[in-house]
């Protein structure tokens, strides 16, 4: 006989109906969104750099201020079922991008392996803190995707 397991919550629950703890759980925590960001200001186009935000610790991957980052820095948002297709800036690869196109995630994803995020899967050593680099040296930071970030 075999056992019967019930379909995880991503696959049977629209995003507005994930309970927070779920949508939290979505995160990765790959780092990508914390990679600081250029706008074209004719094209509107975003560029990635390999600057990341202050408040990202690359060891454990988190944000260390979570609860304040949308004060502390005006352009972390937070992401919601609402607003989701709105940012258009979102990285591809990011979780809840991948969710929210085909709706369900992939196996690297540590709700679906049981495992933590692969490294080939998180921002690595090659970024550097926002506190290293002068305002006006972004621009020699930029990279041609967020791929270049370390992320395959
Ligand atoms: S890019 Fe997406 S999955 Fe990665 S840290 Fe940001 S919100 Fe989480
Ligand atoms: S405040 Fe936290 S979540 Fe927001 S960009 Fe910085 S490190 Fe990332």
């Amino acid at each position: 006989m075999t056992k019967m397991t019930a379909k995880p919550f991503w696959k049977t629950k629209k995003l507005s109906e994930f309970t927070p703890k779920e949508w939290e759980s979505v995160c990765a925590h790959c780092g990508q969104c914390c990679l600081l960001k250029l706008q074209d200001e004719d094209s509107g186009d975003i560029c990635y750099t390999n600057v990341i935000c202050r408040y990202h610790d690359c060891k454990t991957h988190l944000c260390t201020r979570y609860a304040d980052r949308c004060t502390l820095v005006p352009t972390c948002l937070k992401l919601t079922p609402q607003n989701l297709n709105d940012i258009f800036w979102i990285p591809e690869t990011c979780a809840y991008n991948i969710l929210n196109r085909s709706g369900d995630l992939p196996d690297w994803h540590p709700l679906v392996s049981g495992k933590p995020l692969p490294q080939d899967r998180q921002i690595d050593a090659n970024v550097v803190s926002e506190l290293d680099v002068p305002e006006d040296e972004l621009e020699d930071h930029i990279i041609e995707d967020e791929d270049d970030a370390g992320l395959d």
